[in-house]
């Protein structure tokens, strides 16, 4: 069941980017290309979320490598795909 929302997001791709879900639908065992988007936005909003671990709040995304919390300001450093505190306030 296709809804209006997902129709539209659907029909503002390319027919490259449609074949690019059909693939990951098939690959992912999904049954719509729209939980392909919402499983690709979730991964996707994960690696952006950074998760302070010094509060376990979350910190905003400075940099690739680099965050700040908002709840501690702490500032964090990705090291080894890990976030660390590098300097606490
Ligand atoms: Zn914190």
């Amino acid at each position: 069941m296709i809804d209006r929302t997902t129709d539209e997001m659907w029909l503002s791709l390319n027919s490259e980017e449609q074949q690019a879900v059909s693939a990951l639908q098939q690959e992912m065992g999904l049954e719509t290309p729209a939980e392909v988007m919402h499983t690709l936005l979730r991964q996707a909003a994960q690696r952006a979320l950074v998760v302070c671990p010094s509060c376990g709040h979350g910190a905003r995304k400075l940099a690739s490598d680099e965050a700040s919390c908002v709840e501690c300001m702490s500032v964090l450093h990705l090291t080894d795909g890990i976030w660390q505190v590098i300097t606490l306030q």
